[in-house]
């Protein structure tokens, strides 16, 4: 026998996709159940359209997508297509939604995806039935298309059975076994399934699911239209039963619709009504299933559908005389951020989740499952797919059903990727949040935190700027979400000093006689340094790909205080502290508070508060001390992610309010300001600092993220030691690279595609305004050989940019300011 005892729970897409996936790797003790019979489940795969589009603004929903593409493209069932390379055609009505296709052939020439923006006229020749007049062009992805979800699952359940996995239809799972906080086995209606692990492809049962081990499944179904009308004349004699569709799946998303053919009729998609959550309690039984009714379909609710039908008919006046012939409300997923669910539960191991997850999605989800369990890693990265993303307070029930409510209404929008949710704000807020509004701060929201992007209080300020520090007017979109007080913001920290709020940063304590061989063991980095010792350190995974970046402060013996990039970070650590005896993993990050004080000016702020030594030969860069400011204990690391001199200051919640005021008013004689994230980020970026997740992730090693410099040449024995053998800065074949804007400009925002003699060759990554070097500045993935002044052009909607690799930092590269 090879590989564990692994039951599948769900055999709709998902399950079916894993089954595959496993038995192919050579696992041979699969058993998929489902609920339902076997193989139309009544789960959302047995009625799903199956539109798919590739292109998305996450590389790697994208990558899923693709890899779905490629694998449904390339299997038939006795003949008959899987997937049929219609093409796929958003179009267009306004101006702005037409920008925003330019956008999207951006995000897909990115990803390798070919995709062209057509005028009205080229749109309706490749779909006739559209009205040239109400469009003013598309996007058209010749590699999208239809995939017939029902006959791929059996296709693949024929494809795993014959490597051995067994399906088991109308067994219903009823627990999940456990002993030792392990999978023993799957109780079910029809007796217990012995097993090492459990996997949930439950779609919108996960919930359920998840209870089984006490888990919160952040995740809401939520009906859909999806109706199709009586026959269409223009599409009589068009299509072979056979074959479907013939014309490109369509997408009207300024109207939240979608459409396919089903031979001479038309189906179509709406998201346009209200949202319709549902109680899976109120659904009917699983046993009977029928194409026609099943528990994933709700009865037809005709209300919603009278306005979206008459925008139907203006797109595509071929529905002037149609009826609706047959329709239903169909159940699926929502998620808090729109991402599916994967991962293991934190505290039963061997129970695994792989939900939320879309047709179009569905193999590259499970490949990336599989890989995981195979070989413990996905090759995709899986950043926002991590069931362990979220924030406590973001598992509620509220929360999610709030949240996930919003993405539905807001699927087909045209978002701005700095653009904060409405609602639920104020979750969470800094001890300093009273003085911040005082000052008039302008908050963006970021794992349930108010955090201020910058501060109206500072309007003045423009007006004092030097004539080389004004920033240029920039177009309406890199306008949003942003203000020339950022500029401010930065001149005041470059020159004088700038208070930053820096608590939403995760942080974790790790203590105990295993504290320092777990982070020895995890990071790439010397631990066993002095108390007071800072070590900015990776987590890598087995391959060397960079899962998180963090700092570590040794604060006594065994007590270290880690800088963490969320709650991933927690999840792993705690993970692999649970192997060792005698160390404790702890999220201090609600309990604790912390001031960026950072400028030229620093020191003298905080000096005048404290009796502890702050001078340059007895507080050295990262260096972490217990110190006393106006009697407030507090931890501070000598540390800076802006390029400049100052600390990172660490105090209880309760002391909070009263560090900042001190500060502040000690501030006033240094022209001390409250400084946001704008400014911020604009700052760390012309310092060269990363930013993981954005910048570079498990896909990336730390020679080609420019991060070599942290992965000590001392130790052997880490976790990615082995994979990094033989890599350097000079054997990597692509490199994170700092690009500067010819037209010292044209501001990009991050996931435009870079073109090097006129072919693409990588993205970008983070980019801003460097309000220091007065130009535009991004950092983007590019071949190593695109050395500092290689021309490169980045695509912004539909043109091109000038841009000039740089060497970096841009600011201060002999640490002159940081170690002054
Ligand atoms: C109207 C509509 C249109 C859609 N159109 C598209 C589209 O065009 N393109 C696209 O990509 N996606 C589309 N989707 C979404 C897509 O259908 C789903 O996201 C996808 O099918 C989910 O697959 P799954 O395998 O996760 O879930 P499912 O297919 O629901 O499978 C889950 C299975 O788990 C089983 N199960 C649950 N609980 C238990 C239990 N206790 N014991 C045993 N078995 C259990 C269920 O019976 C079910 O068979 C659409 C959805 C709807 C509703």
């Amino acid at each position: 026998m090879a590989g564990p005892r692994v039951v599948i729970i769900g055999a709709g897409i998902v399950g079916a996709n894993l089954a595959d996936e496993l038995t192919a790797r050579g696992w041979d003790q699969i058993t998929v159940v489902d609920q339902g019979p076997l193989p139309l489940t009544g789960g959302s795969t047995s009625h799903a359209p199956g539109l798919v589009f590739q292109t998305n603004g996450s590389r790697t929903m994208t990558a899923f997508a693709q890899y779905t593409v490629e694998k449904f493209a390339g299997i038939d069932l006795g003949g008959e297509w899987c997937f049929n390379q219609v093409g796929g055609l958003e179009v267009a009505t306004t101006p702005e939604r037409l920008a925003e296709l330019h956008r999207r052939q951006g995000w897909a020439t990115s990803c390798g995806i070919e995709g062209t923006v057509l005028d009205a006229k080229e749109c309706v020749r490749l779909h006739p039935l559209v009205d040239e007049s109400k469009i003013l062009g598309g996007l058209y992805v010749p590699t999208d298309g239809l995939a017939k979800a029902s006959r791929v699952v059996v296709a693949l359940a024929q494809r795993a059975r014959a490597r051995s996995a067994v399906f088991r239809g109308s067994t219903k799972v009823t627990g999940i076994e456990q002993a030792g906080g392990r999978v023993t086995g799957v109780a079910t209606t029809e007796g217990t399934i012995p097993a090492d692990i459990a996997v949930s492809c439950a779609g919108f049962w996960g919930p359920d699911i998840g209870a089984m081990v006490g888990m919160d499944v952040p995740l809401l179904p939520l009906a859909h239209q999806y109706a199709k009308t009586d026959q269409v004349p223009e599409l009589v004699g068009r299509n072979t039963e056979a074959a479907e569709a013939g014309l490109p799946i369509l997408r009207h998303q300024d109207q939240d619709l979608y459409f396919r053919e089903h031979v001479d009729r038309l189906g179509i998609g709406s998201y346009a009504h209200r949202p319709m959550p549902v109680d899976l309690r109120e659904l009917t039984e699983s046993a009977d299933v029928s194409a026609a009714s099943m528990p994933s379909m709700l009865p037809f609710t005709d209300e919603d559908f009278a306005q979206p039908w008459e925008q139907c008919k203006l797109l595509l006046p071929c529905l002037e005389n149609s009826k609706i012939e047959s329709a239903f409300n169909g159940i699926f997923s929502f998620t808090p951020d729109g991402g599916p669910l994967i991962g293991e539960s934190s505290d039963v191991s061997g129970f695994w989740l792989a939900e939320a997850v879309w047709v179009t999605h569905s193999a590259g989800v499970a490949r990336a499952v599989a890989q995981l369990l195979v070989d413990g890693r996905s090759d995709t990265e899986l950043r926002g797919c991590d069931v362990h993303r979220f924030e406590e307070v973001q598992l509620a029930p509220e929360y999610v059903s709030e949240t996930s409510q919003q993405n539905f209404v807001e699927i087909y929008d045209i978002l701005h990727p700095l653009q904060p949710k409405a609602s639920p704000r104020d979750l969470r807020v800094s001890p300093f949040h009273v003085r911040q509004k005082e000052l008039g701060a302008v908050f963006l929201e970021g794992g349930g935190w108010e955090r201020p992007h910058w501060y109206e209080a500072n309007a003045d300020l423009v007006g004092d700027l030097p004539a080389e520090w004004v920033p240029p007017e920039r177009d309406a979109w890199a306008s949003q979400f942003h203000s020339p007080i950022a500029a401010a913001e930065a001149w005041r920290t470059r020159t004088s000093v700038a208070m930053y709020d820096m608590t939403p940063l995760k942080r974790l304590e790790i203590t105990g006689p295993g504290a320092l061989p777990l982070l020895q063991r995890l990071t790439t980095g010397k631990m066993d340094k002095s108390i007071g010792s800072v070590t900015y350190t990776l987590l890598l995974d087995e391959t060397g790909g960079v899962r998180s970046d963090i700092t570590v402060a040794r604060l006594r013996d065994n007590h270290f205080q880690v800088g963490a990039n969320g709650n991933i970070d927690l999840d792993y650590f705690q993970r692999h502290a649970a192997a060792d005896d005698g160390v404790q993993v702890r999220d201090i990050t609600g309990a604790t508070c912390c001031i960026g004080l950072w400028g030229p000016r620093a020191r003298d702020v905080v000096q005048a508060l404290s009796a502890d030594d702050f001078s340059n030969e007895n507080f050295k860069y990262f260096r972490a001390k217990r110190v006393r400011i106006a009697g407030i204990p507090v931890t501070a690391m000598r540390l800076s992610y802006v390029g400049e001199l100052g600390w990172e200051l660490y105090t209880t919640a309760d002391y909070g309010l009263r560090l900042w005021d001190a500060l502040w008013a000690q501030g006033q004689e240094h022209d001390v300001i409250a400084a946001g994230r704008a400014a911020f980020n604009s700052l760390r970026m012309e310092k060269g600092y990363r930013s993981w997740g954005t910048d570079m992730t498990t896909e990336h090693n730390p020679y080609e993220a420019g991060l070599g410099f942290a992965v000590s040449a001392q130790k052997t024995d880490f976790a990615g030691y082995e994979a990094l053998q033989g890599v350097s800065d000079s054997t990597v074949d692509r490199r994170l690279a700092c690009v500067v804007v010819d037209d010292g400009q044209s501001v990009v925002l991050g996931h435009e595609p870079v073109f090097l003699d006129g072919k693409p060759v990588g993205y970008v990554t983070s980019a801003a305004f460097g309000h220091t070097v007065a130009a535009p500045i991004a950092y983007a993935w590019l071949p190593a050989s695109a050395m500092p002044g290689t021309q490169v052009e980045i695509q912004y909607f539909d043109r091109r940019i000038a841009a000039t690799v740089a060497a970096e930092p841009l600011v201060d590269p002999e640490m002159k300011r940081i170690r002054a």
